[in-house]
């Protein structure tokens, strides 16, 4: 690498893994390096965030990012998608509704403006979104080369209808959560979260992940199994579910 995660102030979380979080709305964004590839774990706010990641990613790299995965479609989470011309894009199935269907796109925008994202750039990653073009059900299996295997695993519903996490082996094995799991706050769950499955969801993340792994939230420090557990029992108490 040519500079490193700490430089451009990124997170290093095992070899060739690493994790930045976000100015504004503190989201995480992954990044795991393969051979020759890389792939990046959610996009960003906006376009210019979004370019900005690139640019930081290929710093990293030397090369382009490949590949980018999509934890579930809200805006700090995918507006900057679009700056990644070329890449392989995947979401969970499904996935792609949110990205056309006139209301869910009207949904997706309104709820950037009225977390404090400026209309324009709310405008510009509108216009420019398009659906993921690998839909994932169940668990699909990425070969970035090298050895590097990673596991994209859809275990929603849950904190959306389309959520996607990343599991990354190695010593220490790396869960990216998306925002089935929260550090900095409560799990929000609006109009299109699914509570009743959102503990499952959690179950499904615990099995994939196990005891020893890095579990990464969608907003918020490094946490641990115990944390990812003691987080699920309490949406179970907070939805009325078991
Ligand atoms: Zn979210």
């Amino acid at each position: 690498m040519t500079v490193t995660w700490e430089e451009l102030g990124w997170e290093r979380l095992a070899a060739g893994v690493g994790r930045c979080r976000l100015p504004g709305w503190d989201c995480t964004v992954g990044l795991v390096v393969g051979q020759g590839t890389a792939l990046l774990i959610d996009a960003g706010s906006s376009l210019g965030e979004g370019a900005r990641l690139r640019a930081q990613a290929e710093a990293f790299t030397g090369h382009r990012v490949t590949h980018l995965a999509l934890t579930h479609p809200h805006f700090d989470h995918v507006f900057g998608a679009a700056a990644f011309a070329g890449a392989e894009v995947f979401g969970a199935v499904g996935i792609d509704t949110v990205f056309t269907a006139r209301h869910a796109r009207e949904g997706l925008r309104a709820d950037a403006v009225r977390n404090g994202l400026e209309a324009d750039s709310a405008d510009e990653a509108m216009e420019s979104l398009t659906p993921p073009r690998h839909h994932v059900s169940g668990e699909w299996t990425l070969d970035l080369g090298g050895g590097r295997q990673v596991l994209l695993a859809n275990v929603g519903p849950g904190h959306t209808a389309h959520d996607l996490a990343v599991l990354v082996p190695g010593a220490p094995e790396v869960v990216f959560c998306g925002d089935l799991v929260e550090e900095s706050g409560e799990p929000q769950a609006g109009p299109d979260a699914v509570p009743s499955h959102w503990p499952a969801a959690l179950d499904r993340l615990l099995d994939l992940g196990g005891e020893d792994a890095l579990y990464v939230p969608g907003h918020g420090a490094v946490v641990d199994a115990a944390f990812v557990r003691a987080q699920r029992d309490a949406l179970a108490t907070r939805f009325g579910v078991s």
